[in-house]
């Protein structure tokens, strides 16, 4: 899924639970959950490295999202913090990703597999295809993690 869907994933775990060790295990964890539903991708391993500007965008508009959330609610100290922690932990396992496709550490092959296996569409199949159908779970989910964050 888009880095906008698991970033509000991660901060609506990290609103909701107070355990910041918890927070960043579980937002890990749903991470790789979301990824099994289907959705669409804008980049895969043969994206060259000036289109990665995309995935600027989609930081900027996850962490605008939370802030705008973040700044117009009365969060205590130690749930922003969770939320933030939530943000980050929820999209590491997508920096290892790019750290192998692009940085070249090669000793993350047996983490690509693991990851790849969570994924039931193939690369390039057209469940994968970046366009509105394939976005409806990233929208849903979104959805419903930002209600989590205002209730
Ligand atoms: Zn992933």
């Amino acid at each position: 899924m888009i880095l906008t869907t698991h970033m509000l994933a991660g901060a609506a775990i990290g609103k909701n639970i107070e355990n910041p060790w918890l927070v960043a295990a579980l937002s890990i964890i749903i991470h790789f959950i979301l990824d099994t539903f289907r959705h669409g991708e804008y980049l895969n391993q043969n994206s060259k490295l000036k289109e990665f500007w995309r995935v600027a965008i989609d930081l900027a508009v996850g962490y605008s999202i939370i802030m705008f959330i973040v700044f117009s609610s009365d969060f205590s100290d130690i749930k922003i913090k969770n939320i933030l922690i939530g943000s980050f932990a929820s999209i590491f396992p997508d920096l290892l990703t790019f750290l192998y496709w692009k940085v070249n550490f090669k000793f993350l092959q047996f983490y690509i597999n693991f990851h790849q296996k969570f994924h039931r569409y193939p690369p390039f199949s057209k469940e994968r295809e970046w366009n509105l159908r394939n976005a409806a779970n990233d929208i849903l989910v979104s959805v419903i993690a930002v209600i989590l964050l205002l209730i």
